[in-house]
């Protein structure tokens, strides 16, 4: 648990590329031991094995990070020129960009996913932390028109120290989305990256330093949700948390920013619908609805994992859907053709295989899948699970893994009411050839992203967030810069003027 660990270790990645890997925490633009010396392993999901250690902060760390995030901002980088922020953020995309296939590798070692999920993160970070450097110099206030007397504008202000705290289903794309939007608007951060994959964010971290982004800007510190999350939530010197993760830590996340009323953003789970119509193309319908719901493997909070089809092609969708599963290939993330990797941790592997032994109790039929594949490593067979009632736990819950239920629907009304059955209102997808059906549909379902024909289409303009318990906010595109400023209202009483 104590120990003199090196703060910086070269590791060899799976494709045989060796690297230094930063294993300190990331205060005032340094990599610094935790207060107490304390480590944690770290896993890779495929293998099992200890990848590294690296040191685990506890709340004296929050409290010396928090204070390095607080000069930082008070000294300049609240008043800093809008181009300086906008340079190193698109020197830091720059970065990501160089040393993408790295940051891949990292992510699939780290989190478990394949290669092919680990580079679509990568380049949607780069392109995302570009996209936020352009804002700089866009973050507009209004003038207001109160009559002869009075001159009255409001300009945006950002909003001090940002407490961020990131999951592990997309280390590094969450570390973007929080440092992104918060920096361009001239805060500054502390980000808790998730117990079991701090590597992306620390050796992102070193390349924050080699934007140019000042020191203190941006701290990283890994550790416990229990201990330095909640240190984060109760700190006075924090105004705003931002958390990805359960819609059960969101609520404990609330309560516990309640006493020092923090501004808070959260995106959280989610049991999104994917519907397939009848007049579909129902090839591509299908393709669509196995990647919504086995992409990076099933650990996506918009996962499509409740699917709908119209009974006249229940049984065609069907059919199709499980022989394009059974030719998705699971294993090793870094084999070329494989789709689906490790889930991230033991933990998950358990959750999600107690979810199928409900399921089967339940009564709901496996028509592929249901096992862990293989022995070593925790990987998860993509599981479809057909004649599901709607009150199963299996429909409900948010499983968080390669899992799917399947049911059908008749008209346009049932599928709305059993779409909208839920708590939350992430995602939904909806699969037609006629365009007005889509419209209408989509402005029924209630959940803060929509795909027609499509699904886990991401861009770094579009607003992502949800409905009902998936969240508060919206991430990307002009919607995240309103988590990170507040408005301030000046009005300046006019002279007379006589003509
Ligand atoms: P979690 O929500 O508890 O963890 C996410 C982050 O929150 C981690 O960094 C964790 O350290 C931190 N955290 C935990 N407790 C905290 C607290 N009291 N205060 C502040 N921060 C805290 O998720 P988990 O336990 O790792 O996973 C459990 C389930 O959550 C998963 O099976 C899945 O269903 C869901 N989940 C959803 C998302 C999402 O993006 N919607 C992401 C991760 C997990």
């Amino acid at each position: 648990l104590y120990s003199s660990l090196p703060l910086s270790v070269p590791l060899t990645l799976p494709n045989g590329k060796i690297y230094q890997q930063p294993t300190g925490l990331f205060i005032n633009g340094q990599f610094v031991p935790s207060f107490n010396k304390k480590t944690t392993d770290v896993i890779d999901p495929s293998t099992e094995e200890v990848i590294t250690k690296v040191y685990k902060a506890d709340n004296d760390d929050v409290n010396i990070a928090v204070k390095a995030a607080k000069t930082a901002f008070d000294n300049n980088w609240s008043t800093s020129d809008p181009e300086v922020r906008a340079k190193v953020l698109f020197k830091l995309a720059d970065l990501i960009e160089q040393n993408s296939e790295t940051l891949a590798a990292i992510e699939s070692m780290d989190n478990g996913k394949s290669l092919l999920c680990s580079r679509g993160d990568v380049s949607l970070v780069s392109k995302y932390l570009r996209s936020c450097g352009g804002w700089a110099d866009k973050l507009y206030g209004n003038v207001i028109d109160t009559g002869k007397e009075h001159f009255a504008y409001s300009v945006k202000e950002p909003l001090g120290v940002c407490g961020q705290i990131i999951p592990w289903n997309f280390p590094l794309l969450m570390w973007s989305w929080k440092i992104g939007p918060a920096i361009v608007t001239g805060n500054t951060v502390v980000l808790k990256p998730a117990e079991t994959t701090p590597l992306s964010a620390l050796f992102a971290a070193q390349l924050c330093k080699e934007a140019g982004i000042p020191d203190g800007v941006v701290n990283i510190i890994p550790g416990s949700g229990r201990v330095i999350g909640e240190g984060l939530c109760k700190h006075p010197d924090v105004k705003k948390i931002a958390f990805t993760g359960s819609t059960a830590t969101g609520r404990t996340i609330m309560k516990n920013s309640a006493d020092t009323v923090k501004k808070v953003t959260l995106e959280l789970g989610g049991k999104s619908p994917n519907i397939v119509f009848a007049d579909a193309d129902l090839n591509k319908a299908v393709k669509n609805i196995a990647h919504g719901i086995f992409y990076n493997s099933g650990e996506v909070c918009c996962a499509g994992s409740r699917v709908y089809v119209q009974d006249s092609v229940y049984d065609e969708v069907l059919e199709k859907f499980q022989q394009y599963t059974a030719s998705l290939k699971v294993g090793n993330p870094f084999d070329k053709d494989t789709f689906q990797g490790a889930q991230t941790s033991q933990k998950q592997l358990e959750k999600i295989l107690g979810y199928v032994k409900k399921g089967e109790e339940e009564g709901a039929r496996v028509i592929i899948g249901g096992k862990r594949h293989g022995s070593k490593g925790y990987f998860v067979e993509p599981t479809i699970f057909a004649d599901v009632k709607e009150d199963m736990k299996i429909v409900k819950e948010e499983i968080f893994g390669p899992i799917v239920t399947i049911s059908k629907f008749s008209t346009v009304d049932d599928v709305v009411a059993k779409a909208n059955d839920s708590q939350y209102g992430l995602a939904a997808g909806i699969h037609t050839k006629d365009v007005n059906k889509a419209i209408a549909v989509s402005r029924r379902v209630k959940a803060g992203t929509v795909w027609i024909n499509t699904y886990n289409a991401f861009h770094q303009s579009v607003p992502f967030g949800g409905f009902g318990q998936s969240g508060i906010g919206r991430e990307m595109g002009s919607a995240a810069l309103e988590n990170y400023t507040q408005s301030d209202a000046v009005t300046i009483r006019t002279r007379k003027v006589i003509s």
